[in-house]
C-alpha cells in the first residue's frame, strides 16, 4: 500500500469511529434520563397544575417559564424526576427527585 492509500484509509476509520462515537452519544443522550432504582428509561410526562415548592422557587429565582420544566416518570412507578435545563450561564440546571 502506498502512502495515498493510507492516508485514505486512515481517513476512512476516523470517519467511521466519528460516526460510531457521534451515534453513541445520540444513544446515550435519547436514553436519559433513566431511573436509579430499575434502570429503566423514564418517560416525559406533562406538567400538572401544582409543582413542588423547589421547582417554582428555581424558575421563579431565574424567571423562566414553567413550560422550562420537564417533568420524567420512571414506567414502573419509582419516582418522578423534575429537570430544568440550564439556559443562561448564571444558573445550573435543576434536579428533583421525588418518591411516588
Ligand atoms: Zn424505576
Amino acid at each position: 500500500m502506498d502512502y495515498a492509500g493510507l492516508f485514505v484509509g486512515g481517513l476512512m476509520l476516523l470517519a467511521i469511529i466519528s460516526y460510531g462515537l457521534l451515534s453513541w452519544i445520540m444513544k446515550s443522550a435519547r436514553k436519559f434520563p433513566w431511573c436509579l432504582t430499575c434502570g429503566k428509561n423514564m418517560t416525559t410526562t406533562s406538567l400538572p397544575m401544582f409543582m413542588p415548592g423547589e421547582v417554582v422557587k428555581h424558575l421563579g429565582k431565574y424567571s423562566l417559564p414553567m413550560a422550562a420544566a420537564s417533568r420524567y416518570i420512571c414506567p414502573k412507578g419509582h419516582y418522578q424526576l423534575w429537570f430544568v435545563p440550564r439556559f443562561g450561564n448564571t444558573e445550573k440546571a435543576f434536579f428533583l427527585r421525588e418518591e411516588l
